[in-house]
């Protein structure tokens, strides 16, 4: 099995947030489809339903091909195959860089767009998993730093040996582009499901919340439910593509940037809900990074989103913006929850 069908089975078992409604007595198209590494679905509501969620769907295989970093015509694999020159990529490559590496200095490191050599190392990229020795990692993380990335006027130049990898923040954006583009074709209501990522457009036609539902990171089952309207929610966790190692011990696929290891700390995942797709996502991965205290500190520093930290001893916590909004589901009715206050 290559690594996009390992993928494939992966996903189709295991997002952490999926969604629970449709556009009940309104017309309605909905699609699902496997792009950048993952299933997506998507729900329209209006008259102009199909042919708005064929462009929205043109539009990710669009995205997809700028940012994949396995297609040999993509903006990054042009980027991380320069040899250390400058390369002119699209404006929204561009945007999305520039972005990944303003949220990457504002948490301090927590997220890195170029940890792709050390996810590489652990296999993540092949799917041929394995723990590297502490001296392999040593040595790649020369490669590692997103300081050392020069970004200028859509010309972006990386040292020769880094690598740029756009997947903790590519998808999350994927939704803000999608969504604009519904809402210039005069959609209100829509609700998309990007490999988990999900992007809340308006409310349901009725007036009502959408519903999201929260899986357990421990077990997979439907831990709670949440009502969104015109906001992103994003879950990062080491839940969905992890290896167990001949130690073994699980590791994760978000790697802490400092050590150079799998993320292995006191949450077991990260929610973040907000408006903007691609701050959700760069949050959900950093704050998952940087363990339960720092989360929480980032939070009231930052005050423009809510999140839910579920920790690894099974506790739900919850900001107090969506604390009314979040509903544990009766069989985990014994999970203790936790209002999360400034
Ligand atoms: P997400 O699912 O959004 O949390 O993104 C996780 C993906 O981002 C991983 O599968 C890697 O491709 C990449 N990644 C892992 N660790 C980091 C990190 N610390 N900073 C940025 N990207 C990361
Ligand atoms: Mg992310």
């Amino acid at each position: 099995m290559n690594i996009g069908e390992k993928l494939k089975r992966i996903c189709a078992v295991t997002a952490f947030l999926f969604t629970l409604s449709g556009c009940a007595n309104v017309p309605e198209s909905t699609e699902s489809f496997f792009a950048m590494n993952t299933y997506m679905t998507f729900t329209v509501c209006g008259e102009n339903s199909e042919q708005a969620l064929r462009d929205a769907h043109n539009k990710i295989d669009e995205l997809e091909k700028l940012w994949s970093v396995t297609d040999e015509n993509s903006d990054i694999y042009a980027i991380n195959h320069s040899g250390g020159t400058a390369v002119e990529v699209n404006g929204l490559t561009a945007e999305l860089i520039d972005f990944s590496l303003d949220m990457a200095h504002r948490t301090g490191g927590a997220l890195d767009p170029t940890i792709y050599p050390i996810l590489t190392a652990w296999g993540f990229t092949t799917g041929e998993n394995r723990i590297p020795s502490e001296s392999e990692i040593a040595e790649l993380k020369k490669n590692v730093g997103y300081n050392k990335v020069k970004s200028d006027n859509n010309r972006v130049t990386l040292e020769n040996g880094m690598m740029l990898d756009l997947g903790a923040v590519g998808k999350g954006f994927a939704g803000d582009i999608t969504a604009e583009l519904l809402s210039e074709q005069g959609i209100e209501s829509a609700l998309l499901d990007i490999g988990g990522n999900i992007h809340a457009l308006g409310s349901k036609p009725d007036g009502s919340d959408w519903q999201i539902g929260l899986r357990n990171p421990f077990d997979g089952g439907i831990l709670g439910t949440l009502g969104i309207s015109d906001a992103a929610v994003v879950t990062s966790g080491n839940y969905e593509r992890y290896f167990i190692g001949d130690d073994g011990k699980k590791y994760g696929h978000i790697i802490n940037p400092e050590s150079g290891y799998p993320v292995e700390n006191d949450l077991a995942s990260v929610t973040i809900i907000g408006s903007e797709g691609k701050m959700c996502d760069a949050l959900s991965t950093a704050l998952f990074v940087m363990g339960y205290d720092k989360a929480v500190e980032y939070w009231r520093n930052d005050g423009s989103f809510d999140m839910i930290l579920i920790t690894d001893s099974g506790t739900v916590n919850v900001t107090e913006g969506i604390y009314e909004k979040f509903t544990l589901t009766s069989d985990y009715s014994g999970f203790m929850t936790f209002k999360i206050e400034k």
